[in-house]
């Protein structure tokens, strides 16, 4: 989508340190981290949030679900980490482009 910072990322027009990518889904690392491991989750297609999907989502978002677990391993994250992916207004969520945070590499904040 024009204007979203996330598919340019996702296109190569804005620069980022992509640490894995594929057809359906890229992860990079977040400009301002909040963990020692701080990477964003995106698929390639522009989904506002978990509240914007459909039916025809579901294979790609089984996907980045599954694509989690060894993209925080490959990250060093041997011991384990946190997802989460914030959804609209209530869910303080800043860029309108779905993407699961993955958190770790310290001691993280009790939830
Ligand atoms: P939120 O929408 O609140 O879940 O968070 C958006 C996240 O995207 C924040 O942690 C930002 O630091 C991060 N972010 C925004 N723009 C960029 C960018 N160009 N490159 C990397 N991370 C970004």
């Amino acid at each position: 989508m024009s204007g979203c910072i996330f598919c340019k990322i996702a296109s190569g027009e804005v620069n980022a340190e992509i640490v894995y990518q594929d057809d359906k889904i890229v992860a990079f690392k977040d400009h301002a981290p909040k963990a020692p491991v701080h990477l964003l989750v995106i698929p390639r297609k522009h989904i506002r949030n978990l509240n914007a999907l459909d039916e025809s989502d579901t294979e790609l978002m089984a996907h980045l679900m599954m694509s989690l677990s060894s993209i925080a391993k490959e990250q060093g994250l041997l011991d384990g980490f946190r997802a989460i992916t914030n959804t609209g207004n209530g869910g303080r969520q800043e860029v309108y482009h779905m993407h699961f945070h993955i958190l770790g590499g310290g001691r993280l904040p009790a939830m």
